[in-house]
């Protein structure tokens, strides 16, 4: 997967700031696009589908994941397990498709300490109270539940300076502007253009 590596694109940040959204308007805009669809034992929410938001499964199922070395990384994140499975992504970056992921912090630099060349954007808030706000207005979690995200939030953003990228997310038309366009620059990575094809095309020796 290495070699491939260069087509990932992870966005990553505190619940709330804009993850979701941003994704589903990548989703729309670049046609050669994988989405991992991560699985967590997380409860479904409403209007949330098995297969399309998540896959969703009890503890011990994942727990065996885990055991089969199933997943590319996994992290416990408020409360609930949520992994990446391997197997979809490495046959998607085969298939030349750019890989896009929205995980946790601890996920990111799981990948990252693995796979350096894979872009990062840091998606959030200008503050908590935009971000307590935002949780609130979604109504997809009770009091409790945004208490703790918004307590993780305080630790995930330790680690704004592990990311390529950091957006802060207040314009939305502007934000989505700016995801598609870190998008489009995956396809002018140097991995794109092999040396030896550029050298053959030039009838210059490969060296
Ligand atoms: P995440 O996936 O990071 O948890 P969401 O994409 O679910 O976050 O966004 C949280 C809430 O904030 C949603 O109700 C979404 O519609 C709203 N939202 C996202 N971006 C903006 C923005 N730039 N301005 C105002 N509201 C936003
Ligand atoms: P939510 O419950 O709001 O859908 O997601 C909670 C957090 O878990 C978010 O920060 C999201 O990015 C993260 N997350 C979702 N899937 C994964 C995954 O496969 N791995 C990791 N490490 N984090 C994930």
């Amino acid at each position: 997967m290495s070699d491939h590596a260069y087509r990932m694109l992870i966005l990553a940040g505190p619940s709330g700031s804009g993850k979701s959204t941003l994704i589903s308007h990548l989703r729309t805009h670049c046609p050669d696009i994988y989405f991992s669809i991560s699985t967590t034992t997380r409860p479904r929410r409403k209007g949330e589908i098995e297969g399309q938001h998540y896959h969703f499964v009890s503890e011990e199922v994942f727990l065996k994941g885990i055991e089969n070395k199933q997943f590319l990384e996994w992290a416990r994140v408020h409360g609930h397990y949520y992994g990446t499975s391997l197997d979809l992504i490495n046959a998607a970056l085969k298939a030349g498709k750019m890989v896009l992921f929205d995980i946790d912090v601890q996920g990111h630099r799981s990948i990252k300490e693995v796979y350096q060349k894979a872009t990062s954007i840091f998606i959030t808030t200008k503050n908590i109270h935009i971000l307590k706000e935002r949780l609130e207005q979604r109504r997809t979690d009770s009091y409790e539940v945004i208490a703790r995200r918004l307590q993780t939030a305080l630790q995930e953003i330790q680690e704004v300076d592990l990311f390529d990228y950091v957006l802060v997310n207040e314009d939305l038309e502007l934000s989505k502007k700016m995801v598609l366009e870190v998008a489009h620059t995956l396809g002018y990575k140097q991995q794109m253009f092999p040396k030896e094809a550029f050298c053959q095309a030039w009838g210059a020796s490969h060296q």
